[in-house]
């Protein structure tokens, strides 16, 4: 798809996608957002949050970045995009579930077993990717003889949804809010092969087809 396509897409929006939810626009305009959900997703062109659970505006808070990471809670002066999304949605919105979701084919959790370098145009790239450090090295110190590359770099996007659940609970709001179960946390995983969502059981400890 080119720039002048999207442009074009809006024009078709306005004139059918607009339309279908013009109620729903009118009541968000006017009493605001409410959405119960906080979906973490990754920012792959092909992962698009509202599509894969047919969801509708206004239905979920959106944070999407490279890998779906939680960067754990880190209250200095510096700029935390993530961190404010999640803070955000948790507490103004108070959104009642956070879904961590990862996905196959992540580039992200690839690049985890590749040397990217010293260039400067991926410093953050860089940084931010040690936030699936953990996942790998659990995933070669468990299956790094077992398994192929593949099914390596599946086992490492499944697992870092686990860690990122983990970086969730630094957050003290979302802590408390779990503890006292006004939120729960979901660990999930699309495949984009399919469409299928599998989420993960805390007992088994296992990702599970989504019912
Ligand atoms: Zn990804």
């Amino acid at each position: 798809m080119k720039i002048e396509d999207l442009k074009v897409g809006n024009t078709v929006f306005r004139q059918l996608g607009f339309k279908h939810f013009e109620e729903d626009f009118d009541v968000l305009v006017k009493k605001g957002q409410t959405p119960e959900v906080l979906f973490i997703g990754c920012s792959d062109s092909r992962v698009v949050p509202d599509l894969i659970v047919d969801s509708k505006p206004g239905d979920m808070f959106i944070l999407r970045n490279v890998g779906n990471f939680v960067p754990p809670f880190k209250a200095d002066n510096d700029f935390h995009g993530s961190a404010a999304a999640i803070e955000y949605a948790v507490s103004v919105l108070n959104v009642k579930h956070i879904i961590v979701c990862g996905h196959s084919y992540c580039g992200a959790c690839q690049a985890l077993y590749k040397d990217l370098g010293e260039e400067v145009g991926l410093i953050h790239v860089r940084k931010w990717l040690e936030l699936g450090q953990k996942a790998k090295d659990y995933v070669i110190k468990t299956f790094g003889t077992t398994l192929s590359q593949e099914e390596i770099h599946r086992k490492t996007e499944k697992t870092s949804v686990v860690y990122q659940l983990e970086n969730l609970l630094t957050y003290p709001e979302v802590a408390n809010k779990v503890k006292d179960n006004t939120i729960t946390i979901h660990g999930w995983y699309y495949k984009i092969e399919d469409g299928s969502i599998e989420q993960y059981n805390q007992k088994t400890q296992k990702f599970e087809p989504l019912e």
